[in-house]
């Protein structure tokens, strides 16, 4: 069985082929010559990862799956959320982001914060979603040097390395996406 991811994103599609298994095989954008900017209109991340599997599949008529993912901080009224990406511009730079975050968290003791995935998955013209939640509190200052986007400001509960100290295999067996993709994975083996 072939599945197309909706992403380019060499990383995402590693993790989640490494749980498949075999017996699926997992496409990616580039693979189906996809080079649109596929929209994202939506002020949810639910609405956001169905937006762009409908739009994969209406076009390509072609099994598939989208993500989304946000940070929702409590105090914050779950924001950055779906704008996690461009929360401090339109340019998307990770750096600035935290700076943001870090300044309106300044003096807050509420630091309790969640990662959340959406993957919507197309088969057949029917949607199912699926959803990982992890959740951890927002550091006073960066901590660590891997990882990507929030990762240095984020510890996980019942850790004491936030997401860009620990090791990559760790984090991703724990991360919001893996517990959604995990979910993914087993519904995708229980209909082969
Ligand atoms: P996406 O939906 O996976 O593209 O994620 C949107 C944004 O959420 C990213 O640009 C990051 O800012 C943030 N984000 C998503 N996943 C992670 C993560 O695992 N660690 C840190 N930040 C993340």
């Amino acid at each position: 069985m072939e599945l197309v991811f909706a992403t380019n994103n060499k990383h995402k599609l590693k993790e989640i082929q490494h749980l498949l298994g075999n017996e699926i095989k997992l496409l990616c954008l580039d693979d189906i010559n996809c080079t649109d900017e596929i929209p994202e209109d939506y002020n949810t991340l639910e609405e956001n990862a169905s937006q762009k599997a409908w739009y994969i599949y209406n076009k390509y008529k072609i099994n598939c799956f989208a993500d989304d993912t946000g940070l929702e901080i409590e105090h914050l009224n779950n924001e950055p959320g779906v704008f996690s990406a461009r929360y401090a511009g339109s340019d998307k730079n990770p750096e600035a982001n935290i700076i943001k975050v870090l300044q309106l968290l300044k003096g807050v003791k509420n630091r309790n914060a969640r990662f959340r995935t959406v993957i919507s998955l197309i088969t057949d013209g029917k949607e199912t979603q699926f959803e990982g939640i992890i959740n951890g509190t927002i550091l006073n200052k960066k901590q660590g040097t891997d990882g990507f986007g929030y990762d240095p400001i984020f510890l996980p509960d019942g850790f004491r390395q936030s997401f860009a100290e620990m090791p990559l295999s760790e984090k991703n067996n724990i991360s919001h996406r893996a517990i959604a993709a995990q979910k993914l994975v087993s519904y995708l083996l229980k209909k082969l």
